[in-house]
């Protein structure tokens, strides 16, 4: 918007030495960090795609705190970047490389304020990590689903702020289903408490949602009311070699037409990333006889003891195996075996990481459509650097595949991620094909900003220029994230 593009050029280079004794007096030296060593961690996304520069990490312990914080980096135009875990795959939450944001870490706001187990809401701050909100949940007998391979990181209000998907996505929803209420600082420093745990509450516009998936461009998250569920108390998990991309889908039906609230989650996996899992993990084995090109992990469970799911599990297989869409399987038959299972799916990327260099694609396709989603990526990809892998794997139950590409064995790496951007370009022709999204759980941070015109351009955009300008007039926000 002008407004921003008008007040940037103003901004000081590093933040005005008033500035910084108004901002050291408000925090005290736990709350503003300026130490070189100490900011390294803050400036670098954990893939190393970016490093930018901070003149200081504002650490705030309380929505009052930030709120003053925000007031006074706005007043003297400055931006800020908001972090959690800094966990982003897209780059979302490392400053630019001008030296003239400075990063806001919500790590010292982690209190869980308040859990209900009649409401079956929880109050957590931003900085909660996502596993210690999971096991505040469990420790009062129920369940926060949310599920991702960071979650010993990620944060709430990153999971929040990125509408994070994950596993359960297919039964639970993304993190907007999750959660009922926000607190908030404004780009102008006010406090908007929404922190209502009402399930029905049509008072004008949802502004929570409008934060949800901003990734920080429209303020700074501080507290969330979270919805909580029913613990599990069966669970059966099964991984299943089948014929193809399409028997995979065909399984996934058959539970789901079956009792589609015991489905939790539906993986899908291709030969070539359990191959790698195997060979490159320690304590990754493989557990079937037979050996095929298509995978699929079922995971299943429900809040009644007497759900019979073992029984189910069963059925849908033998139904599968005779039709000829399942060729092998094996069931969990207890929680280590289950977890050794879901390892075979949750190390896909660090094996690939071991294989050499990946380029990672996070897209979305209706789910009828994954099966010839995964086909046509990986024969366009094949064509286009020959000897090089696919990896296509992920929650094919809400049609979000990882439709990666591993380098050709002996390639130099460099070259490799020299061809990302035809890369990208190819899964994306298919992916608008097949009228599906060119992000799907990552959000577009910093990696993807130049592709939200040719996506999302005319009327789409424009309207979220306008709510941007409106919310967020000098642009001090998580600038450079999400626009172009
Ligand atoms: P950060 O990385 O710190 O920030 C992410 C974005 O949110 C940035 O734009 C930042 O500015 C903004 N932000 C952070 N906190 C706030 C706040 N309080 N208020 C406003 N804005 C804020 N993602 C999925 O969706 N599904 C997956 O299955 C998944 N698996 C992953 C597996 C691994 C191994 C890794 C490393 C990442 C994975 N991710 C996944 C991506 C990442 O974990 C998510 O995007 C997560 O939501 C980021 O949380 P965070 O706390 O680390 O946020």
């Amino acid at each position: 918007p002008p407004e921003c593009r008008a007040a940037m050029p103003d901004a000081p280079a590093v933040p005005a030495a008033g500035l910084l004794d108004a901002l050291r007096a408000l925090l005290g030296p736990r709350g503003l960090l300026t130490d070189p060593a100490d900011l390294a961690p803050h400036l670098a996304d954990w893939r190393g795609l970016y490093r930018g520069a901070a003149p200081c990490v504002l650490r705030p312990a309380s929505t009052a705190e930030l709120a003053a914080c925000v007031r006074l980096c706005a007043e003297a135009g400055v931006a800020m970047v908001p972090q959690g875990g800094n966990t982003s795959m897209v780059g979302g939450a490392t400053p630019d490389e001008s030296g003239r944001q400075v990063v806001v870490s919500l790590a010292r706001m982690n209190r869980i304020r308040d859990l209900d187990p009649v409401d079956m809401t929880m109050t957590a701050e931003a900085g909660v990590v996502l596993k210690a909100a999971q096991d505040a949940a469990a420790a009062a007998g129920c369940l926060f689903p949310l599920s991702l391979g960071a979650e010993g990181t990620a944060t709430i209000g990153g999971v929040l702020s990125t509408n994070a998907g994950g596993n359960t996505t297919v039964r639970y929803g993304n993190a907007r289903e999750l959660m009922l209420g926000l607190e908030a600082v404004l780009p102008d420093g006010q406090v908007w408490n929404g922190l209502r745990r009402l399930r029905k509450d049509n008072t004008g516009y949802a502004l929570r949602h409008l934060l949800v998936g901003a990734e920080g461009t429209l303020g700074i998250i501080t507290a969330a009311v979270l919805r909580l569920f029913p613990r599990p108390r069966e669970t059966e998990v099964a991984f299943c070699a089948v014929r193809d991309e399409d028997a995979a889908l065909a399984l996934f039906r058959r539970f789901r037409d079956r009792d589609e609230s015991a489905v939790r989650a539906f993986e899908y996996m291709s030969g070539t990333g359990v191959d790698l899992a195997v060979r490159h993990i320690e304590g990754v084995a493989h557990p079937l006889a037979t050996r095929a090109a298509h995978y699929a992990l079922v995971d299943l469970a429900s809040s009644r003891p007497d759900a019979g799911l073992r029984r189910l599990m069963e059925d849908v297989l033998e139904a599968a195996l005779e039709a000829g869409e399942v060729l092998d399987a094996a069931i969990g038959g207890s929680e280590a075996q289950r977890a050794a299972l879901w390892r075979i799916r949750e190390e896909h990327p660090e094996a690939q990481k071991r294989e050499g260099a990946s380029v990672k694609n996070d897209v979305s396709v209706p789910v009828s459509r994954v099966p010839e989603l995964i086909r046509r990526c990986s024969a366009a990809l094949a064509a286009l650097v020959p000897g090089s892998r696919p990896v296509p794997f992920g929650h094919m139950g809400d049609g979000n595949i990882h439709m990666n590409l591993v380098q050709p064995e002996g390639m130099d790496p460099a070259a490799f991620l020299a061809r990302s951007d035809a890369i990208m370009d190819a899964v994306n022709a298919v992916v608008r094909d097949l009228d599906g999204s060119f992000s799907a759980e990552h959000g577009i941070g910093r990696l993807k900003t130049d592709m939200m015109e040719a996506w999302r351009g005319g009327a789409e955009l424009d309207l979220m220029r306008r709510i941007k300008a409106a919310v967020d007039p000098r642009g001090v926000m998580n600038p450079g994230k999400v626009l172009p």
